[in-house]
């Protein structure tokens, strides 16, 4: 019998990496029945739950292996504890699971053709093992053309020190290719200081890249159309690169819906339709306790109806730190808050359904840190943002969904970089009853149609997976 043909992933162990990997793979195998698709899964400590939550929904071609944990002591000496910078510990997860991986390669490859590898830009230490194997090497950017265009860009600019000219004031703009103008001070911190770590860091992981056969990246051109034109046209410095967007997490299905986080859509269903602000950080974001007392009062100011996802605080928010401390995140809410605001608003302790809330009628809003994930899920479902960047590159999404797309609104810091309880409750307002506000939600009603359009049979994003499929089935 003929063997089956497969393609490989490795995702970095963050849980919105991984459930953009998964959904990529699902979609990846929809459009040829000979693809299956493993999962080999670094694993940092213990996966979390919404990740284990995540590999039971996977089809019978897709298979998911968790590889064995890495743990604190297995890592280099000298590296921080308690937390960690994430994208540090991602590539040093994937580093320390290298044995494994390659032993799970030559095991499949008894019972299997393997033709290709697909990892990220933290996990790409991975594709050794594929080249041994003679498999093609793909690089699943599950972010923004704007930012796979960064980051390709990235030793260019360092050469000619577009970014870091060191008296360059943090609002003047860089041009990337195709792109809107972007603020110095809203691309990712560790590109800021050239001097730094994690600027070596991430330089390195960008000449990475460049050996990949093709880069497949989390976009279309309904939102980014000129970002991916560049990327085409400079095509033969850089490896082919595949539109695949918008991959966002697919619904769950009614069984899981009884489990714990989904109260929230009960009380969704009593609301008044396009009249709840959801509000969310991503997986891992969180603010200061004076930002999120800033924001509770602010919610409470505009009178608005919200839904509210909340984290216990952390000194620095402006960076992703993994920490798994346990605290009650209701605990620093304001005094008195929970009462006074029972009434108008549900807070949700850490985690929602966050695919399952944007869907839902009664969701006017999403107040987000603009997580690439979080950004098209708001774009699939038709939902207007307010663009509220923490870390990472979600400045730089932010300054495309306000200055770009104008489908989101960004509200003013102060000089000490806070927002304000009285700009929270302006913002939501602006966004939420006035009209400016309407015509926002009519620019992103659009962006859902052109979003659906790219995912139905004949559109782009579907094209090329096809393509790439049957490109694949020929190696
Ligand atoms: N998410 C969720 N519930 C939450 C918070 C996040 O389901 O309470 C999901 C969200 O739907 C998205 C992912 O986690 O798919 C977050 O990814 P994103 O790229 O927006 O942000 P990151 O976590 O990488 O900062």
């Amino acid at each position: 019998m003929e063997k089956p043909t497969q393609v490989v992933i490795v995702p970095s162990p963050w849980f919105s990496i991984q459930t953009s990997f998964i959904e990529f793979s699902k979609r990846l195998i929809q459009h040829s029945e000979d693809l299956h698709v493993t999962c080999l899964i670094p694993t940092f400590e213990s996966p979390s739950d919404a990740t284990k939550a995540l590999l039971q929904t996977l089809p019978s071609r897709v298979h998911s292996t968790f590889l064995p944990p890495v743990h604190y002591d297995d890592l280099p000496q000298g590296t921080p504890k308690p937390v960690q910078v994430a994208p540090v510990l991602f590539g040093l997860t994937v580093a320390c699971s290298m044995p494994y991986i390659c032993k799970a390669l030559q095991s499949l490859s008894s019972s299997s053709r393997l033709v290709a590898m697909v990892v990220d830009q933290f996990s790409s230490e991975a594709l050794i093992c594929a080249k041994e194997l003679n498999m093609l090497s793909f690089i699943y950017f599950p972010t923004s053309a704007m930012t796979l265009s960064l980051s390709l860009n990235l030793p260019k600019f360092d050469q000619n020190q577009t970014l870091f000219n060191e008296s360059r004031d943090l609002t003047q703009h860089i041009e990337i290719p195709g792109c809107v103008p972007i603020r110095v001070r809203d691309i990712p911190k560790p590109f800021q200081d050239r001097t730094s770590q994690m600027y070596a860091f991430f330089l390195e992981r960008s000449r990475k890249l460049h050996v990949a056969d093709g880069i497949l990246v989390n976009s279309f051109e309904g939102i980014e159309s000129g970002a991916i034109r560049a990327l085409r046209e400079e095509g033969s410095a850089y490896p082919s690169v595949y539109a695949v967007g918008p991959v966002i997490q697919s619904r769950l299905d009614s069984e899981s819906k009884t489990t714990k986080g989904f109260e929230c859509l009960r009380w969704l269903n009593t609301q008044v339709p396009n009249s709840v602000l959801y509000v969310s950080f991503g997986s891992g974001g969180k603010l200061s306790q004076d930002q999120m007392n800033e924001l509770a009062l602010g919610l409470e100011l505009s009178g608005k109806k919200f839904l509210w996802v909340v984290r216990a605080p952390t000194e620095s928010s402006d960076s992703v730190y993994l920490s798994f401390e346990d605290k009650d995140p209701l605990e620093f809410l304001p005094d008195g808050f929970i009462e006074r605001t029972k009434e108008q608003g549900l807070v949700v302790p850490s985690w929602a359904p966050q695919v399952e809330v944007l869907g839902h009628e009664a969701i006017g809003g999403f107040l987000s840190h603009c997580g690439w994930n979080s950004t098209l899920e708001s774009i699939v479902n038709g939902v207007p943002l307010i663009a509220w960047p923490l870390f990472a590159e979600q400045g730089m999404n932010a300054a495309m969904l306000t200055d770009g797309l104008k489908v989101a609104l960004r509200p003013k810091e102060n000089e000490k970089g806070l927002v304000e309880r009285k700009e929270v409750a302006k913002v939501i307002k602006r966004l939420m009853e006035d009209q400016e506000g309407r015509e926002i939600g009519e620019r992103m009603q659009n962006l859902k149609n052109v979003a659906a359009e790219t995912m139905q049979e004949e559109g782009s994003s579907t094209k090329t997976l096809i393509q790439l499929s049957v490109y694949l089935l020929s190696k």
